[in-house]
Formats: C-alpha cells, structure tokens, sequence
C-alpha cells in the first residue's frame, strides 16, 4: 500500500504568506554560500539532502485528506478536507473517468468536509461516489454546507452517482481490496478511526482524538486497535504541557501521549498528524526534534531498568520512527 497525505493541517487551511517563502529563499541562499552549486544536480541534492526541511520545503496547509492506493481500481481515500482539491487535480489530470471514488469521514467538523464541492470527480457523469462513515448525520452534513448563502451551487448540481454507507463501528469492511476496522474516539461529536489492513502491511488513520488518564490504565482497547500496524498517523498538534493545560477537552492529543500509545501498540512508524494551525515549519521542525529526542530517552530508561531484574519491562523497541507528515508525502508500506 501507498498512503498519499494530501492534507496533513488542522482546523483550518493555512496558505504560507510572501514573507515566509521570503525568509526560505533567503535561509537557502545563506546555506549555499561557500558550496560548489555548479550544477543542478549539485543544487538538488544539496537541497534534497542538506538544507533543513523547514527552508527547501514546507509541511503544507491543507486540511486532512488522505488517499491509499491499494492496488485496486477503485479510491480508497479518508476525509474530505481541503487536501482532497490537490487529489482532484491529479484525477484531472490523469483523465480518470467511470471510476468508484470510497471516501470514509472520521467525523464531520469542516476541516474534514470542506474540500468536497471542490472534488470534481463528483460532478462528472460515471464516476461513482460512496460516501462512509459511523455518523448518521453525513449526507445532511455535506448538503448543509453547499445551501444558499455557504455556497453558490447545491450539492444536487453533482452528476455523479452518489450514494451513501452508514456503518456500525464494530463492523469489519472489505472494499478496494484491504479490510478496514473502525474505532470510536473521544472527540467533540465523537470521531472515528480507521484501521486499514492488506495481508501483512497495515496503519491506522486516527485524527481528531483526545487521549485522557484511560489512556494510561493498563486495558485501553485503542492500544489493541493499532496493535503491530506499520503506521500510526495520530492526531497530535499539540505539546504535552498544552494537551494537560488550557487545551485540554479541546479533542486532540500530544507528540508525547502519540509515542507512549505507539509503543504500547508496538507500531513501527508514528507519523504525527493534523498539525496546529499557528504552528510554524520552524516549530514542526522542532517539535519532530522533541518528539524524537523523548523517544530516544524513553527506550534508554526503559532499558536501563531492565539488567537482572525479574519483571522489569522488556527494552521499548517502538516505535522505530518518528514523522511529521506534511501535504505531499507519499509513505509506501
Ligand atoms: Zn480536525
Ligand atoms: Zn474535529
């Protein structure tokens, strides 16, 4: 499987202002004094391998939609934030048509609908829409959002076939040729997680999700959910101190609650996810460093408890890798 991030932003789409691709272009051109940057392939390695991620790149800022190639002929994608605009344009382009489009909601707040009247799929006659999802409130949802006055046409103008599949989180799905598991959250109208598997490869799509103290207990069915998936893409746009201080019961969760859960789970990857809207690619840049710099210190103090002691925890082995996904990443399994 290939999970393509076509939007990896929280809350609301942030564009990068002329200062900040300003402050990049300066950044690199600082960089590059003294560097022999004759050639362009000189130039791309130096940028692809020696500049920061945060001056030759940016996380991006569209809201969450990811897109799972699978194999299969049909879409296999997750939420309809502004992300799902970008996979429009590469359908576009590729001149896709008749083809069945599996588009699965974690839940319904705007940053997770608000690309869907830009998914042009949905207006071309052939195409095949299926919308999923836990909330009954789906197909209301969508229509409310493209009324008078939010929207200049109604979401009856698609010509598309549309239908809808509202399911029970304790069913298991089988579509686009993988099995996907569904998990309840605490979230604000509660959310859903996705659990996605195809014979040895799987990952977890968990946004919108607040862990609390339960998270702690030693029975938390989440662990089990994400148990030994290859990746974990969890909703942490915040610090520890944040998530326990003024923005706790906001619904979300921390880089720090993201590797205790993925080590519990003994997920290989975890990739941090629906990044906070002020947050700089100066300060994802930081928070990755943070985030693996607890990681490193976490397994030594495990390990350290560890010689000759009966019953001390086993060395923590997960999870191995720590990411911050960002609008364009394409992540194989
Ligand atoms: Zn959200
Ligand atoms: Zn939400």
């Amino acid at each position: 499987m290939k999970v393509h991030f076509k939007g990896t932003r929280g809350s609301i789409p942030t564009a990068p202002s002329s200062d900040v691709i300003r402050e990049k272009v300066v950044a690199t051109l600082l960089a590059a004094r003294g560097k022999d940057l004759r050639s362009e392939s000189q130039i791309r390695e130096f940028v692809d391998k020696v500049l920061p991620f945060q001056d030759g790149h940016t996380y991006g800022g569209n809201t969450p939609c990811i897109n799972v190639e699978t194999g299969s002929d049909d879409f296999l994608i997750f939420d309809g934030g502004s992300g799902i605009r970008c996979l429009s344009q590469d359908i576009l382009k590729a001149n896709l048509t008749n083809k069945t489009y599996h588009i699965f909601f974690s839940h319904l707040h705007y940053d997770h609908i608000q690309g869907i009247p830009f998914f042009a799929p949905a207006y071309i006659p052939g195409n095949k829409i299926i919308f999923h999802g836990c909330h009954n409130t789906i197909e209301q949802a969508l229509k409310d959002q493209m009324r008078t006055p939010y929207f200049p046409i109604p979401f009856d103008t698609f010509a598309a076939d549309i239908s809808f599949e509202i399911h029970s989180p304790s069913e298991t799905l089988n579509l686009c040729d993988v099995e996907i598991t569904m998990h309840e959250q605490n979230h604000p109208g509660v959310s859903y997680g996705y659990r996605i598997d195809q014979g040895e490869k799987s990952f977890v799509y968990s946004t919108d999700a607040e862990h609390k103290k339960l998270a702690h207990g030693k029975e938390y069915p989440f662990v089990d959910f994400i148990k030994q998936t290859d990746m974990l893409i969890f909703d942490a746009p915040y610090t520890h101190s944040q998530s326990i201080g003024n923005r706790e019961h906001w619904g979300h969760s921390s880089n720090i609650m993201g590797v205790e859960l993925a080590a519990r789970g003994e997920v290989n990857t975890l990739a941090l996810f629906h990044h906070d809207p002020a947050s700089t690619d100066q300060e994802l840049d930081d928070f990755l460093s943070h985030t693996k710099n607890f990681l490193d210190r976490s397994k030594l103090a495990v390990r350290e408890t560890r010689p000759g002691i009966p019953g001390a925890p086993s060395p923590r082995a997960h999870p191995n890798e720590v990411i911050v996904a960002y609008d364009g990443l394409v992540f194989e399994l």
